[in-house]
């Protein structure tokens, strides 16, 4: 099969397209065809070398989408590969698993015609929906949904901060906690981002680079603050986060 893999970390110019020899599925696994793999900023991380050594050559691609070999079902793989053996798999911390991998990172990715997953990480894709836009949610989506609902259990009528709020994950906070009928804050920068954040859901939208937006939130929820705080960003903010 071909596959877009690297022999050593680096810039764009170390991606080559090469043929590799197709993954057999293993036990419990099944064969993907790919048809969309969406670039994730994972991929880049990767590429140009993790705090960690990974096997080399290596296929990136988190986020893939493609037909089970053998059925045709449309599907959308859960890259987060947990054992569901260790103590935090036990407690439903999968993220959190000893033995955790994801799939284009730690091991093979789907940048290439097959690849080889549990068949517990794979769920189907209504088929209204296309291809490249399924291929946009796993990470994405898959931490913004943990950090909503498993971490901070966001119900109807609570109070959501998204900061950062124009990169995935924070636009997918704010799309997954707008869904769940929370009233959404969100921080972005410049005046085309503020305007593209509002469109995606959120309620009220804060320009950093004009407002003190942790001093406005306080006084926009009635001196009460939020309930919950997607941090997105880090130390920068923990502060306005905190007040
Ligand atoms: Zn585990």
């Amino acid at each position: 099969m071909r596959a877009a893999l690297f022999h050593q970390h680096g810039g764009p110019e170390v991606v080559r397209l090469e043929e590799v020899p197709r993954p057999e599925p293993e036990a419990g696994e099944v064969l993907i065809r790919v048809r969309a793999a969406a670039m994730n900023h994972l991929d880049l991380w990767a590429r140009r070398g993790l705090p960690f050594a990974i096997p080399l050559p290596h296929i990136g691609g988190s986020d893939v989408v493609g037909t089970v070999e053998g059925t045709g079902e449309r599907v959308v793989v859960n890259p987060g590969l947990w054992c569901g053996r260790c103590t935090y798999c036990a407690r439903a911390q999968e993220p959190l698993c000893v033995r955790y991998r994801i799939l284009g990172e730690h091991i093979d990715g789907g940048f290439a015609e097959f690849v080889a997953v549990p068949a517990t990480h794979t769920y189907p894709i209504p088929d209204d929906v296309a291809w490249e836009v399924a291929a946009c949610l796993p990470v994405s989506y898959g931490t913004a949904w943990r950090a909503v609902f498993t971490q901070a259990a966001v119900r109807p009528g609570e109070k959501v901060l998204v900061l950062g709020a124009s990169g995935g994950t924070a636009i997918a906070a704010i799309q997954i906690a707008k869904l769940a009928g929370a009233r959404v804050f969100a921080v972005t920068r410049g005046a085309e981002n503020v305007e593209r954040v509002r469109g995606l859901g959120a309620d009220v939208v804060y320009d950093r680079a004009e407002a003190d937006w942790s001093a406005e939130v306080f006084r926009d929820t009635d001196k009460q603050g939020v309930d919950v705080v997607i941090e997105n960003v880090g130390e920068a903010t923990w502060k306005g986060s905190l007040r």
